[in-house]
């Protein structure tokens, strides 16, 4: 497998330094509603104008998106207050609109990136396209179709690439639309460091009033931008309305948020992170030597277990165990979540190892003496 060589953000984008930030309603809904927030959006640090024209939604009977009709409407929207534009496609007739329109930047969603079939169209249809693409996460926390739909564009010879993060749907209610989670972020980073990622706290929060925080924690991670969902009048929103922010809360959103530098040449703080950093390694191989520990008495219960004909898993006793570590971990100041998660794993893989050694085949007896003896040809 090739990796996947982006361009570095700048070259398409013109920006450095700082966040690129793409703005905009959900979906494009009137002239009017386009060109208005466009028009409030102007002096807002925004890189691009995004409008959904096309949505791709959960459920049907909802608002689908204006269509073609509205590409004009964008268009005219960026030539009036010198925004470049973005929008969705899910099809290649999408694509063909959108690119005929002069649209700038082209994103592919997360009900799309699911779908290879589809990706692979949409590859094909931007073959030989100039223009950049954003590809948001799959709706399941799924790296390898993510990766696989930046390889489909990346083969058709799209270099101006990059991914949107824009979280994923679990089947247990949270205080997120759909939870970031980070650790798949960083994943990503760490499989394909040339590919800019942004991040969209719109889709990932489903609230405005939670839009800052999560736009922050992009950027202390040192991802590279922000899709962010702005309306003129949020709340008559058609789509989405509960997480859109109008362009003046926009304003202030960015001009709160603090961009982190990857690193400072510093030598003082440097010395200082290195010599942290020599004591987290002996802290990790320490807790590693605990954990290989704490398995090698795993293993002599089950031994012991496995004797006594008694099962892996004593409920009562897992229970209790749990309720002391979170006290503890509780006590000594680590959060109670974490520390359940923590346990959870440590004791998923115990009970594992435990019922490996337990189902061993029986070892075959020693074979009798007296009875090889007497078998066994005369000497
Ligand atoms: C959108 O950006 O409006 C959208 C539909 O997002 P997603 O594909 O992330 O659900
Ligand atoms: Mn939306």
């Amino acid at each position: 497998m090739t990796a996947i060589e982006a361009l570095p953000l700048v070259r398409w984008s013109g920006v450095e330094g700082r966040p690129l930030v793409l703005a905009g309603p959900c979906s494009a809904e009137s002239e009017a509603q386009v060109l208005e927030t466009a028009r409030r959006l102007q002096g807002v640090r925004v890189d691009y104008f995004r409008a959904g024209i096309w949505k791709a939604r959960t459920r049907p009977a909802t608002f689908e998106g204006i269509g073609d009709m509205a590409l004009p409407w964008l268009s005219r929207a960026g030539r009036e207050f010198g925004l470049r534009t973005a929008t969705e496609v899910a099809t290649p007739a999408h694509v063909e609109a959108a690119l005929r329109h002069g649209i700038d930047l082209l994103w592919i969603g997360a009900r799309t990136t699911v779908n290879p079939f589809s990706v692979q169209d949409l590859a094909d249809a931007l073959r030989g396209a100039n223009v950049p693409v954003l590809i948001k996460n799959p709706t399941s926390p799924d790296l390898d179709l993510w990766t696989g739909a930046l390889e489909r564009v990346h083969r058709a010879g799209v270099r101006a690439i990059g991914a949107i993060h824009r979280g994923f749907a679990v089947a247990s209610s949270t205080r997120f639309r759909n939870p970031p989670m980070w650790e798949l972020a960083i994943e990503f980073r760490r499989r394909h460091p040339g590919i800019p990622i942004i991040t969209d706290p719109s889709h990932i929060t489903g609230r405005r009033d939670l839009v800052q925080d999560v736009a922050q924690q992009a950027l202390d991670l040192g991802l590279d931008g922000l899709m962010v969902e702005t309306h003129s009048n949020p709340d008559q929103a058609w789509s989405d309305a509960a997480q859109q922010v109008t362009p003046e809360r926009l304003d202030e959103i960015l001009h709160h948020l603090k961009v982190r530098r990857e690193t400072s040449a510093d030598a003082r703080f440097l010395a200082s992170l290195e010599a942290l950093r020599e004591r987290i390694d002996r802290i990790d191989h320490d807790l590693l030597d605990a954990l290989a520990a704490r398995m090698r008495v795993v293993e002599e219960i089950a031994d012991r277990k496995r004797e006594n004909n008694v099962s892996t898993l004593q409920v009562s006793r897992w229970s209790a165990l749990l309720d002391d570590r979170v006290a503890r971990a509780e006590a000594l100041g680590l959060g109670a979540d974490y520390a359940r998660a923590l346990y959870e794993i440590i004791h998923r893989e115990s009970v594992r190892r435990q019922s490996e050694i337990m189902n061993q085949p029986e070892a075959k007896p020693a074979p009798d003496e007296s009875v090889r003896s007497a078998s066994s040809p005369p000497q």
